[in-house]
């Protein structure tokens, strides 16, 4: 080899100063002073902004959630049981935020957006921070299509429309979860993003609600984000909003998206946990005072953006346990005067067998009606009254000895109105076969009939249109109302079918 020549080497030294680069990194750094239940409080972290991740030495992150005048109060997204006092915690500089992409779909993360259902690592190469400020007013437009459950009750009832966000309230062991999941199975071929978020439930109820997704075909389109009851009160504090942000990033590309919080009353409880050990003030119910903030925030997330923005929407249906009943309580109340309508489901309801188990008396749906179809508005308009004064009627009668023929046909009439509105788990219906069954027991052709043969009945109706009388659900999806002819074929086939039940 030849030995370089004294230029040479003053060139290649050269070159080397040259690349030469002198950067100073300002690291912001503090000291643990004391460490337990979740908490951390660190002494340093000068310039930290609330809110700001931070890492431990030993690997573990944390939010700075409390600012103060002698330290930082962080919380922990991790059990940190090897932090010791004295350790060093660094300041990132960043608020928390989430990788998203189209990836997502199909999968099942965690608060932080990572895969926990051992499919492997989720390219990319977007983030999103987990809160991000809702859309102003200009950026959105009213609700106005129907964002169909397959549920009647709701549907016919209680309608919900793309951007609007309905609450299902209830006790436990009510049926809420199945409301939220059905609709989610009959967002098939509803070109509907869906996103289900679990928040402190047992990791048992989640894998069976992912096994079931899984079964029906719904994973393609969903993903679900999951914190479970073992998991730190951070992550699922963290959980719904981690959720928005991926709905969001689909809202944000001129998608439809649902959302779906399952609870928001374990997410309040968590938030009260973290807000209790930082030693914010307790108010009502020991929750702290921005408690209301916690959910508005989160639910003003949900929008139907303007025609200049895509059009895109996020219908939210976050779901709140009640205590024997009582919406009075404070996250109850709370989350009703944020959402645009409650769905309550009442425990005496679904231990007499009626499930769904929809108190539709008390239940609303503030702007949904803008969003039904008018086929489905002209057969179940009247439907909400006349179950109404059925309930009453049926009230009444069990105190009078004597009842007129009138007021029995009435009261036959209404038990089959509301045993058509009994639906099964995992059953969701299209909008076309609601309206055939509101039209058969609003117009008395179910009054021949025994009760117990109604959903026998109305099965066999269903599938006998759709084999025998397609112009019937042609009639409708084309044009979306009940024409003179829609009825027509539809009579026929109910009468039809009576025909093989009354002999
Ligand atoms: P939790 O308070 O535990 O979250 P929940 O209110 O979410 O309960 P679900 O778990 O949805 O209630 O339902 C409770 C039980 O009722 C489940 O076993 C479920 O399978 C059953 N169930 C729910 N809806 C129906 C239905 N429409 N038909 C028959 N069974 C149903
Ligand atoms: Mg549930």
């Amino acid at each position: 080899m030849k030995t370089p020549k004294g230029h040479e080497i003053l060139k290649i030294i050269r070159a080397h100063i040259e690349k030469y680069k002198r950067e100073a990194r300002v690291y912001n750094i503090g000291i643990v002073t004391q460490i337990g239940d979740g908490i951390a409080r660190v002494h340093g972290l000068v310039t930290v902004m609330s809110g700001e991740l931070v890492e431990f030495n030993e690997g573990t992150t944390g939010i700075a959630l409390n600012l103060e005048s002698k330290n930082v109060g962080v919380v922990l997204m991790g059990n940190g049981l090897k932090i010791k006092e004295r350790s060093l915690v660094k300041g990132t500089g960043k608020i928390a935020q989430i990788p998203v992409s189209e990836d997502y779909l199909g999968r099942v993360v965690n608060a932080l957006a990572e895969p926990i259902d051992g499919r492997g690592p989720i390219p990319a190469s977007e983030f999103r921070l987990i809160e991000s400020p809702a859309p102003g007013i200009i950026s959105r437009r009213s609700v106005y299509e129907p964002l169909q459950t397959g549920l009647i009750a709701i549907d016919a009832m209680i309608p919900i429309g793309r951007g609007q966000r309905e609450l299902i309230i209830g006790d436990r062991q009510t049926g809420k979860t199945a409301v939220a999941t059905d609709t989610i199975l009959n967002q098939k071929g509803q070109n509907v993003i869906c996103v289900y978020v679990a928040i402190g439930q047992r990791a048992s109820s989640v894998s069976q609600v992912v096994t079931t997704f899984r079964e029906k075909g719904a994973m393609e389109y969903t993903i679900v984000v999951a914190e479970m009851a073992d998991s730190p009160a951070t992550l699922q504090y963290l959980a719904p909003y981690t959720g928005a942000a991926l709905a969001e990033y689909f809202m944000y590309r001129e998608r439809h998206t649902l959302i779906i919080y399952d609870d928001l009353s374990k997410q309040a409880q968590a938030y009260r946990e973290m807000s209790l050990l930082l030693k914010r003030p307790p108010g009502r119910e020991a929750y702290p005072g921005d408690v209301f903030y916690l959910h508005s925030r989160l639910l003003e997330r949900a929008a139907k953006l303007s025609s200049y923005l895509g059009e895109g929407s996020m219908t939210a249906l976050p779901i709140v346990e009640t205590q024997a009943g009582d919406v009075s309580a404070y996250i109850p109340t709370n989350v009703i005067s944020i959402t645009d309508g409650q769905i309550f489901l009442s425990a005496d309801l679904f231990n007499a067998g009626i499930r769904p188990a929809i108190n539709v008396g008390i239940s609303v749906s503030r702007v949904g009606s803008a969003a039904q179809i008018k086929a489905m508005k002209q057969v179940a308009g009247n439907l909400k009254l006349e179950l109404a004064q059925f309930t009453e009627l049926e009230t009444f009668s069990q105190f009078s000895s004597t009842i007129e023929n009138t007021t029995k046909n009435q009261l036959a009439r209404g038990r089959r109105l509301r045993e058509l509105l009994k639906q099964s788990q995992s059953e969701p219906l299209s909008v076309e076969e609601q309206i055939a069954i509101i039209y058969t027991g609003a117009n008395g052709y179910l009054d021949a009939l025994e009760i117990g043969q109604v959903k026998d009945f109305l099965k066999q109706l269903c599938s006998y249109l759709k084999d025998k009388k397609p112009k019937f659900q042609e009639i409708i999806s084309s044009t979306k109302v009940f024409t003179e002819e829609a009825e027509v074929v539809l009579k026929e086939a109910i009468q039809e079918k009576l025909k093989l039940f009354v002999v």
